[in-house]
C-alpha cells in the first residue's frame, strides 16, 4: 500500500513569531505556497511592552505579532497551523518533511527555522516570576524604563557579568552581585570602579517585592531592576535533527548560517534568535526578510544533495 501523499508546500516555516512571520511574508508576496507552524511561545511573552523596534516602540509584544500575523494571513497562499513540529527530516532532493504534535505530517521544498531560543534562568527563588517584569537580560529593551534607578547585575558567566556591569551605569546606579560565579581580577575591579559599579560578594538567595535582593547574610537591598544573562539554546532541536552545524556563542549554541541565512544543510534556512549570537525583534525581522527572500530565490534551482553540507 502506498502512503497517501503529504500536503506539500513550497516552504515550511517553523516558528510564527517575528522572524518566521517576516520570512513568510516575503514568500507570500512571491506567490509561493507557504505553511507556518507555530507553537505560540514567543520569547518575550513575559514582558508587558516591547521596546526598540522602529515604529512599534512601547507596544505589547503580542500586539505587534498579532498585527503582523493578520497581515500575513490576508494572503490566500499562506496556511497556518497552531502546532509544534516535533521531527524534521530531509527527503533527498524533494525537500523536507515535518511531523507535528497533532499527529499529522507536512512537506515542503524548503524549510525555514525561526525557532527562537529557550532561556535557562538562574535558579534563584523568586527570579523566574519576575522575568520580563523586573528581571531582564537586555538593557536596550528595558533599561530606559528604570528611570536611572537602582540596578543589580547577577553574575553567571564572568564575561557576561562584566559586560553587563560595565554597560549598565548608563541606565542607573549599578551593583554587581558576584557570588562565587565571578571573582574579578585587579584590572576588572579597576574598570568596574571607574564606571562607579559597587561589587557585592555575598550570594543572592532570594528576590522579594519588585526586585529586592536578599543576600546570604540576611541583608536586603531594594532594586528597581535586576539583570541576568541566561544561557540560551534553540527552543526546539529541529536544526540539530537535520544535522545543521551550530556555533558556540558566549550565551549558548545557535544555528550557523551564511549571509543569506542558509544553514549548513542546503534548503534549510534559519533566522531570528535561534540563528544569531544575541537577538532582538528588529534583528529577527531583518533576518527573517533575508531568509524568506533567499529561500524563495533558491526555489528556482534544484536543491543540492545533502552531502554538500558546508562547514560540517
Ligand atoms: P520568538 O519570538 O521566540 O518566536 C519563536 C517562535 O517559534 C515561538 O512562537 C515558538 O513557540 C515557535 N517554535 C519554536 N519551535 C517550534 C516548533 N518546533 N514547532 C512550532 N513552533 C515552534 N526584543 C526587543 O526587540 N525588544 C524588547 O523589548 C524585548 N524584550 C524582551 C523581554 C524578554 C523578557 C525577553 C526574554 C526577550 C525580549 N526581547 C526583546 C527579545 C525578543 O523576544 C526576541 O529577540 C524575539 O522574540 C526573537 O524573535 P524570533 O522570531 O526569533 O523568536
Ligand atoms: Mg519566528
Amino acid at each position: 500500500m502506498t502512503p497517501s501523499p503529504l500536503p506539500r508546500f513550497d516552504a515550511l516555516v517553523v516558528g510564527g513569531s517575528y522572524a518566521g512571520l517576516s520570512a513568510a511574508l516575503q514568500l507570500a508576496r512571491a506567490r509561493r505556497q507557504v505553511l507556518v507552524v507555530d507553537a505560540g511561545l514567543r520569547r518575550n511573552r513575559f514582558a508587558a511592552t516591547s521596546h526598540g523596534f522602529l515604529g512599534q516602540d512601547g507596544r505589547p509584544p503580542g500586539a505587534i505579532a498579532d498585527e503582523a500575523r493578520a497581515q500575513l494571513l490576508a494572503y490566500p497562499n499562506v496556511a497556518w497551523r497552531d502546532a509544534t513540529a516535533t521531527q524534521a527530516e530531509a527527503e533527498g532532493g524533494a525537500g523536507f518533511a515535518l511531523s507535528l504534535d497533532d499527529g499529522t505530517r507536512v512537506a515542503g521544498r524548503r524549510l525555514l527555522l525561526a525557532l527562537g531560543v529557550h532561556d535557562s534562568l538562574p535558579p534563584v527563588p523568586g527570579l523566574a516570576e519576575r522575568w520580563g517584569r523586573s528581571v531582564f537580560h537586555c538593557p536596550y529593551c528595558h533599561g530606559y524604563e528604570l528611570e536611572r534607578g537602582r540596578i543589580g547585575v547577577l553574575a553567571g558567566s564572568p564575561a557576561a557579568a562584566l559586560h553587563q556591569a560595565l554597560m549598565l551605569p548608563d541606565w542607573g546606579t549599578v551593583t554587581l552581585f558576584t557570588g562565587e560565579a565571578f571573582v574579578p581580577d585587579a584590572e576588572q575591579r579597576a574598570a568596574l570602579a571607574a564606571r562607579g559599579v559597587s561589587v557585592e560578594t555575598a550570594p543572592v538567595v532570594r528576590l522579594h517585592d519588585r526586585a529586592t535582593v536578599e543576600l546570604g547574610d540576611g541583608r536586603r537591598l531594594p532594586l528597581d531592576g535586576l539583570f541576568v544573562a541566561p544561557r540560551t539554546r534553540p527552543s526546539t532541536p529541529l536544526a540539530a535533527q537535520l544535522g545543521c552545524v551550530h556555533e558556540d556563542g558566549p550565551l549558548g549554541p545557535f544555528v550557523r548560517t551564511d549571509a543569506r541565512k542558509q544553514t549548513s544543510v542546503p534548503g534549510v534556512f534559519a533566522c531570528g534568535d535561534a540563528a544569531r549570537l544575541a537577538g532582538n525583534v528588529a534583528l529577527a525581522v531583518g533576518d527573517g526578510a533575508m531568509a524568506g527572500a533567499a529561500a524563495h530565490q533558491s526555489l528556482s534551482v534544484p536543491l543540492p544533495q545533502a552531502d554538500a553540507r558546508a562547514g560540517g
